[in-house]
């Protein structure tokens, strides 16, 4: 099977409760987190990229906080790591929020492959799902989608995952390397905290950072170890995703998610930030 390396892109920040969304257990951490494309590149010098970014006008300033430096500008970043956005062929999108989509439209000559059940809810969302979505983004694109419908071989080493929850069609990306399959998580899971029971010193640094009201959580309180145990041994213990949409979709897609990754590539965590090539600089496991 062919094999690819993989770039996290890093494109600017959101300063937000990422806590709350990925547990009230954690409800109480605010933080800067990362916000990422991923350049997926062939030895042959074939290049994917998932995802687009947002772009600063499309995003609830209060509830997100985006900033990024000039040197995190998405054209710029894509300069800088040798991406024309012309030339690429094939972009895969996980899901259709506005950190996702902002600069799609830079690749006017790629098929865009999309969820078919992503594009009518993010047309249409539901409730406060659409604080998320900015359709101008993308409709204009719509000609350039594939849409699919599940779990899907684009081509020979990269695979999408259907794994609803997050959104409606949200979808990961399987994508064979030199150290077996790593998973282009999307917001199935934003931080490796989310999967507890695979990283689990990196799931308490969360719980700790984020007690509720502002207090710290004292881990070796016995009430706290109690409830910890009962999450862990409940069906689906340890899977903490962002649940937007759909609490108990996420668990399901992040434990088969879990089950087919060799390595974790999630949406949203710091630590990706020294990665500059995976497998290369995969070292948490
Ligand atoms: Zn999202």
């Amino acid at each position: 099977m062919k094999e690819y390396k993989i770039k996290p892109l890093h494109t600017g920040w959101f300063y937000m409760n990422w806590g709350l969304i990925m547990s009230p257990i954690a409800a109480g951490y605010f933080a800067d987190l990362p916000i990422f494309m991923f350049l997926i590149e062939g030895a042959d010098g074939e290049q994917i990229i998932v995802d687009g970014s947002y772009q600063h006008d499309h995003v609830p300033k209060f509830i997100f906080g985006p900033h990024r430096t000039p040197d995190l500008e998405v054209p710029e970043v894509l300069r800088r790591n040798g991406v024309d956005p012309l030339s690429v062929k094939t972009v895969l999108v996980t899901h259709l929020h506005h950190d996702h989509t902002g600069y799609l439209h830079l690749f006017k000559n790629a098929d865009i492959y999309v969820q078919e059940e992503e594009l009518l809810n993010s047309y249409f969302p539901m409730g406060y799902q659409a604080v998320g979505s900015y359709q101008e983004e993308w409709i204009d694109l719509v000609p350039q989608f594939k849409l699919v419908n599940g779990d899907f071989k684009v081509k020979d080493g990269i695979e999408l995952i259907l794994a609803p929850g997050h959104t409606a069609g949200h979808q990961a990306i399987s994508v064979n390397t030199s150290r077996g399959t790593a998973m282009i998580m999307g917001d199935a899971v934003y931080l490796y905290a989310g999967l507890a029971k695979r990283f689990p010193k990196l799931f308490y640094e969360v719980v700790e950072k984020g007690g509720v009201a502002g207090k710290k959580i004292d881990l070796t309180d016995p009430e706290v170890q109690a409830v910890l145990k009962k999450v862990f041994s409940a069906r689906y213990g340890g899977y903490f995703g962002p649940s937007i949409l759909n609490p108990g979709d996420i668990m399901r897609s992040l434990a088969k998610l879990d089950l087919m990754a060799d390595i974790i590539i999630p949406g949203h965590d710091p630590e990706l930030l020294r990665m500059r090539v995976i497998p290369d600089d995969y070292d948490l496991e």
